[in-house]
């Protein structure tokens, strides 16, 4: 059976010789948060476009403003003003932070390290030249490449595309994710639900893991377990880049998912990792959809979900599969968990800059959905550890809607 690292390396591989080239839309920018960006971002001019103040102060030329000398403010400069006054040896000009500091001046003096009396500033320390102001070009030349092709626009890349003037982005389309909850027991919770029925969770958490996660969800009407539904509903998944099912892939006698999939002619790269929960995870491809099945119980789909595609939804976005943020933690109590495979536990993590501590949480298991609203975190048991200490350094994986 394969670990979740090989597993997920798979993914990986298998998503990216799948990907092909994808196709992308002109946005305007305010809606293009998350998107990954399809075209290079230049500069279209010099940044700073002038030498600019950081400091309310005053600018000087920084050899005449040293300890105990003074120099005749002669004028101020706000932030967006022209510069029209020149500096005269023997003067200065008071400052505002934005604000262009005049040719003469190399130095911008703060405030809080001068005396005035009427127009006469005196400096308490010495100067350096250059001292809170930079120069003109220095953060980028017209033309520089600022934004590549293949980035997530998050709000700093936003900001710099907005700073140069870009208004609408040409960005990739999110992929198409089809969501296919399984099960006779399953019902849509806007109904209310039988004695011996549950409410369809999944498709919720699921359309939740795949918006964060970039791409688009298309929430199907849930199957039962019987072959003809199905088939019908899987053919309406494989519309889309990405089909995720939920539930019927265990050893039952009505997990039908593998075998109707089969029939539809779909190829397996996997039908199990070494991980618990999730161990009958499946991954394969049915004509052009990428294929998850995802064992049914909650947790199991979440964990799944975010060891397994969220890669390739990365992958299928135009952007490089984001790395599994694996963390070190000192773990707070013991655990003991059977060996074989690798054990993902709700647990707390407590922040801590030199030490972080972890606590599993004492849950009823895959099922057990309330205790994860009550964990930030996977702890990781490898699958060779049958009883960890406390105080033993151990492998967290945040959720990654927390973080
Ligand atoms: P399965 O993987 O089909 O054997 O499902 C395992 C268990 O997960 C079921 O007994 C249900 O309790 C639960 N489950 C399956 N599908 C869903 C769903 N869509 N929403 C919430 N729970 C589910
Ligand atoms: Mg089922």
């Amino acid at each position: 059976m394969l670990s979740f690292e090989d597993a997920r390396q798979l993914v990986i591989a298998k998503s990216e010789s799948h990907a092909g080239v994808r196709p992308t839309l002109d946005l305007p920018i305010s809606d293009s948060l998350g998107h990954i960006l399809a075209q290079a971002i230049c500069s279209d001019r010099e940044y700073p476009p002038f030498n600019r103040s950081t400091r309310d102060g005053y600018a000087v030329r920084a050899r005449e403003a040293m300890p105990g000398s003074s120099l005749r403010c002669v004028g101020e400069i706000k932030a967006g003003d022209t510069v029209s006054q020149s500096l005269e040896p023997g003067t200065c000009i008071q400052i505002m932070t934005g604000a262009a500091v005049p040719p003469e001046a190399d130095a911008v003096v703060m405030i809080e390290f001068t005396h005035r009396t009427s127009d006469t500033v005196t400096f308490d320390r010495p100067t350096q030249p250059g001292q809170n102001v930079v120069p003109r070009g220095s953060e980028a030349h017209t033309g520089d490449l600022i934004l590549q092709p293949g980035l997530r626009l998050g709000f700093a890349e936003l900001a710099v595309a907005a700073q140069v003037g870009a208004t609408t982005l040409l960005c990739h389309k999110k992929p198409r994710v089809a969501i296919l909850s399984t099960g006779d027991e399953v019902v849509p919770i806007t109904e209310t639900p039988g004695p011996f029925h549950i409410r369809n969770s999944n498709t919720i958490s699921l359309t939740a893991q795949i918006q964060l996660a970039g791409g688009v969800p298309v929430p199907l009407v849930n199957a039962l377990d019987r072959v003809d539904d199905l088939s019908a509903k899987i053919e309406q998944g494989l519309r889309d880049d990405i089909l995720v099912l939920s539930g019927g892939v265990s050893m039952g006698k009505y997990d039908l998912v593998e075998s109707v999939l089969k029939g539809m002619g779909a190829e397996f790269f996997f039908d199990a990792v070494a991980i618990r929960p999730g161990k009958p995870t499946v991954f394969g491809r049915c004509r052009n959809t990428l294929v998850f099945g995802l064992p049914g119980n909650p947790v199991s789909t979440m964990v799944t979900f975010h060891l397994f595609v969220l890669p390739a939804i990365d992958i299928l976005s135009a952007t490089a599969p984001r790395s599994l943020p694996l963390l070190e933690a000192t773990l707070a109590e013991p655990v003991q968990e059977k060996p074989g495979l690798a054990h993902f536990l709700p647990a707390h993590i407590a922040w801590n800059a030199s030490a972080s501590k972890v606590t599993a949480l004492r849950w009823q298991g895959s099922g057990d959905i309330s205790t994860l609203t009550r964990a930030n975190c996977f702890l990781v048991v490898p699958a060779d550890r049958s009883n960890i200490s406390s105080g033993e350094k151990v492998s967290v994986l945040p959720r990654f809607d927390v973080l």
